[in-house]
């Protein structure tokens, strides 16, 4: 649809006029759009028929005078901001998304220097309109977070010029989001790496000959090793399931075996720190399509976390249920501790119409301040880091539980009360029967 839309827009302009100096700007505009049409639906440049440019450049023709009325609907329709600021520096036309972009109060007759407010691009504005010469120049308008790539060419008169706006915030955070995890993750490396550096030196210098105090760095090496290899593991997981996120998972399973076998295999550990592992609900089957592996990493980052952040002598359940719909499951299993805070980690791709299964993971530490709660699951968010706690970790367990289950459709919440304790709840698609027996 949107390329039928951009043949309309290269044809309209070149219907628009054949006059001698208007020949040249349709046929720029005309690249600059249908390039720009492109980019949006993601496909090559498109290219005008051979045979429309000869007739443009031919004399057969009669002339059609350009106007701005005429302009106005093919500018308005167009999918992107764009705008023409007429030779006396006036706007000629603005469409919707353009108005949007620079707030302006009219689509027309507003001076430039009220309608742009960003003076480099002001003045890269004015350049065009004396040169014609193209121009493209990246900025972001009033709201911050968005960033936008200007393309201007010599517009329909002389000295007028035609504005479109590229849309190149996703691309800026993406490539934000590459940086910031690159530093973290090399922050994170780099760490216990000094440290097993540092002690090397010491046990080679000033400690050569103290073989006694050998035991205590030997000791400090192995848990820092013990660290990284903890995160490089992690940061393992996280670039598979990233890479496989966009594929649906195809194996159906039953979530209940899974689920229990998992608490179960995680009793030993929580018996070292005289932590319980009771299972709740957990004799009903519950059929999903499912990645077994990533499933389990669910539960086990869950449920480690529950075990790590509670008191020696608590207690973790494992509890599991079925909705009626998707809409409803955060209800259901997000909903149980009386005066928690509450954030939504994840919202579910799956339709809130199809029945769902859930899976809650309680436990009764100290629970989480409420500010900290919408910023679980980012990588690298640890609580613990502001507490100045002491608890090992490497802050991406919850980041991984978050990317599994986008990869299955389903949602992802977190309740939490200090002083009560915290409960994390994942809900995805159920099947009412087994699909194959
Ligand atoms: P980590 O490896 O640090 O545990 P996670 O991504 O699993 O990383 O968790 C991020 C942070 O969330 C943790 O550092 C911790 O501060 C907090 N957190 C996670 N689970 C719990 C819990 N059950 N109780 C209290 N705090 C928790």
């Amino acid at each position: 649809m949107v390329l039928t839309l951009s043949g309309v827009v290269v044809l309209g302009l070149m219907t628009l006029s054949t006059s001698a100096g208007a020949v040249e700007w349709v046929l720029g505009a005309a690249v600059l759009i249908s390039g720009a049409l492109a980019y949006y639906v993601g496909s090559q440049t498109l290219t005008p028929p051979r045979e429309t440019l000869n007739d443009l450049t031919g004399a057969q023709r009669p002339p059609t005078p350009l106007s701005d009325s005429g302009l106005t609907p093919l500018i308005q329709s167009l999918p992107f901001p764009a705008l023409i600021i007429n030779p006396d520096q006036r706007l000629s036309i603005a469409n919707a998304r353009a108005m949007d972009v620079f707030r302006l109060s009219r689509d027309t007759g507003l001076l430039i220097t009220a309608a742009i407010r960003q003076p480099d691009l002001l003045t890269a504005f004015i350049r065009v309109a004396k040169t014609g010469a193209r121009e493209q120049l990246e900025f972001s308008a009033y709201d911050e977070g968005q960033s936008w790539m200007a393309h201007m060419h010599a517009g329909p008169k002389a000295g007028s010029v035609l504005m479109i706006l590229e849309d190149t915030t996703a691309v800026r955070r993406a490539e934000q989001a590459r940086a910031d995890f690159l530093a973290n993750a090399s922050h994170e490396l780099r760490t216990p790496l000094t440290a097993i550096a540092g002690f090397i030196e010491t046990m080679r210098g000033p400690a050569r000959e103290d073989k006694d105090s050998w035991d205590g760095f030997l000791e400090i090496m192995f848990q820092q090793s013990e660290r990284m290899k903890r995160l490089v593991a992690d940061l393992l997981s996280l670039s598979r399931i990233e890479f496989s996120e966009h594929r649906s998972p195809s194996t159906q399973l039953d979530l209940t075996v899974l689920v229990s076998g998992t608490g179960l295999s995680l009793q030993p550990i929580a018996a070292e720190t005289g932590i319980r592992i009771l299972l709740n609900q957990t004799d009903t089957s519950h059929f999903v399509v499912a990645d077994a592996d990533e499933m389990q990493q669910v539960v086990q980052n869950l449920a480690g976390n529950a075990i790590k952040y509670s008191p020696s002598g608590g207690t973790v359940t494992l509890s599991m249920g079925q909705s009626r719909t998707m809409a409803e499951a955060p209800g259901d299993c997000g909903r149980q501790i009386e005066g928690a805070s509450r954030a939504t980690l994840l919202v579910p791709r799956a339709s809130a119409e199809v029945p769902a299964v859930w899976i809650r993971v309680e436990d009764h530490g100290e629970g989480i301040p409420a500010r900290h709660l919408p910023r679980l699951g980012e990588r690298f968010y640890r609580v613990d880091e502001s507490r100045g706690g002491s608890i090992e970790g490497t802050g991406l367990g919850l980041a991984i539980v978050k990317h599994i289950m986008a990869r299955h459709r389903g949602g992802f919440m977190v309740e939490s009360l200090e002083g009560t304790g915290t409960a994390f709840a994942v809900w995805m698609p159920r099947f009412q029967v087994p699909l194959t027996q």
